[in-house]
């Protein structure tokens, strides 16, 4: 039995709304194109171990029709449109995703593991509210650059991670339309089934045939895209050693390139910080979506004065956390999206403990079948463990105390990571400084994971470069002469 210090009754959400086909073919020209490749590969869903779905596996020929189709509908038709047509589309597409909302939080609750209290409420909203946003700006792009030279690049190759399948395709997709360019779409092999619905959902919305094409394969369909000759642009969302394999293929060519990888972020509690607020900020910072985002605040630094008093309120906290069935509405932390990644994160656990740290895990029961890992926390962790310097990507979160602001400065930024960090405290002064000092593209104060299409977002070192979101993700997608 669970020994949970709170119980609630189970809150399933029902999927008989979902019409899931048994096999999807790619998404090109407007159409469903079986592959050339011949080849197909299951999507499972990883709270139950069960099929999905089939889906096509493109090679490189597929590659190639689906850049000759964008080329096609940019050259003919999307070069040619106005702002105020391309916003007109973008529109549509961004209420038809929200008429359609709940169907894809419940896709991407089984595709991809999460809660869907979070495909819910924050995955499709927030996807939603990028085109509406990037929508806006089709018909002010040369407001946005006053005094400069700007036109669209062409086409843009467009490859997308499983953490949050449907928002990444939104911060890529929305503002290169907005922008005129067209795009062929690579999404995660894990989690591919949110993109084929929005290609469902372009076709709904009339979008010309050829604007988004989506190919669906493994790395390999991935890295055909990036190879491909008529490539302008590379918009690249993943880890770490994918994005450094794409910049070297991308040199010598005139692509340009954004990439949006991995990161170790400090979340910073200091002695003055409303502590039950940090507290829920840190199980929030790490253990949303099983700790599968690129952000999550997975190296927690306590002032010493208060280390012992938050360690004893985050295991309190960690004994109430449900981890289950993803499409309860109850559930805190869903599925971790693959045998793999659960393998993964095991062997980080393991090596935790073999380099000395000390491990709590909570007492709650995980079910029989699927992929699931406890929250688990970490003390006694030397700034050198590998746990403290590696990307888990999963639900670990290593803690370590601290004594003054630059002992935790340099702690924090002793990463070749900068993506994030948060700081909580009462005193804005320390806000500041701490903000100007922590090498992190974006840095939260007394709240964590809070985005907004309007705010850019991007790393520094080892975190990649260029932003998305904003007006900053519109430069991305636009060429300027001068
Ligand atoms: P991954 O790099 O394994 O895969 C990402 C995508 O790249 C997938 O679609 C995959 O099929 C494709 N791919 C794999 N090999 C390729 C190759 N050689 N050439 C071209 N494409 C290839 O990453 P993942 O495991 O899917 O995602 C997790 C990673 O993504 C984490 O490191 C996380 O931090 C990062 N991430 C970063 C951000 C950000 O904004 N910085 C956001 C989300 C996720």
């Amino acid at each position: 039995m669970s020994q949970k210090n709170w119980n609630l009754e189970p809150s399933l959400e029902s999927a008989a709304l979902l019409k899931l086909q048994d096999q999807y073919e790619l998404f090109i020209d407007g159409k469903w194109q079986a592959p050339l490749s011949k080849k197909y590969f299951d999507s499972i869903n990883p709270s139950d171990e069960s099929k999905l779905a089939k889906i096509a596996w493109a090679n490189e020929a597929d590659t190639d029709v689906a850049v000759k189709a964008a080329r096609t509908a940019y050259e003919n038709v999307w070069s040619k449109l106005s702002g105020a047509q391309r916003g007109k589309y973008l529109f549509r597409i961004a209420r038809l995703m929200q008429e359609q909302a709940k169907e894809l939080a419940i896709l991407e609750t089984l595709d991809g593991g999460k809660p869907i209290r979070e495909s819910r409420d924050v995955d499709i909203p927030l996807a939603c509210n990028h085109f509406f946003y990037y929508a806006g700006w089709a018909d002010k792009l040369q407001e946005a650059f006053a005094g400069q030279q700007i036109s669209s690049l062409g086409v843009a190759a467009q490859i997308t991670p499983w953490n949050f399948p449907l928002l990444m395709l939104a911060w890529k997709v929305a503002p290169a339309l907005a922008c005129g360019n067209t795009v062929v779409l690579k999404p995660a092999e894990t989690t591919s089934l949110t993109a084929l619905k929005f290609a469902e959902i372009c076709q709904q919305a009339g979008l010309p045939a050829g604007v988004v094409n989506i190919v669906t394969g493994y790395g390999d369909t991935g890295a055909a895209l990036v190879a491909h000759t008529d490539i302008d642009k590379i918009a690249f969302t993943g880890s770490t050693a994918v994005g450094k394999q794409i910049q070297k293929a991308c040199l010598g060519t005139s692509k340009k390139l954004t990439l949006e990888l991995g990161g170790k972020s400090a979340n910073i509690i200091l002695e003055d910080a409303p502590i039950d607020q940090a507290v829920e900020g840190v199980i929030n910072a790490i253990f949303f979506n099983q700790g599968h985002v690129c952000c999550a605040g997975s190296r927690l630094y306590v002032q010493e004065s208060i280390a012992a008093q938050v360690l004893a309120k985050l295991k309190f906290r960690l004994q109430s956390i449900y981890v289950g069935n993803p499409l309860d509405k109850n559930t805190d932390i869903g599925a971790i999206n693959s045998k793999k990644q659960l393998e993964t994160i095991e062997r980080y656990i393991k090596l935790g403990i073999a380099e000395g740290g000390q491990i709590y895990q909570p007492t709650c029961e995980l079910p029989s079948k699927g992929y699931y890992c406890k929250p688990t926390l970490f003390t006694d962790v030397a700034q050198s463990a590998t746990i403290a310097q590696e990307e888990i990507f999963g639900p670990v979160l290593t803690i370590q105390t601290f004594r003054t602001m630059e002992e935790v400065i340099q702690k924090a930024n002793n990463s070749p990571y900068g993506l994030a960090a948060g700081v909580w405290t009462d005193k804005g002064s320390r806000i500041f400084g701490l903000s100007q000092q922590l090498r992190a593209g974006v840095v939260w104060a007394n709240t964590y994971n809070k985005f907004d299409p309007a705010s850019p977002f991007g790393g520094y070192k080892e975190s990649g470069f260029g932003r998305e979101g904003g007006r900053h993700g519109l430069s991305a997608y636009l060429k300027f002469s001068n």
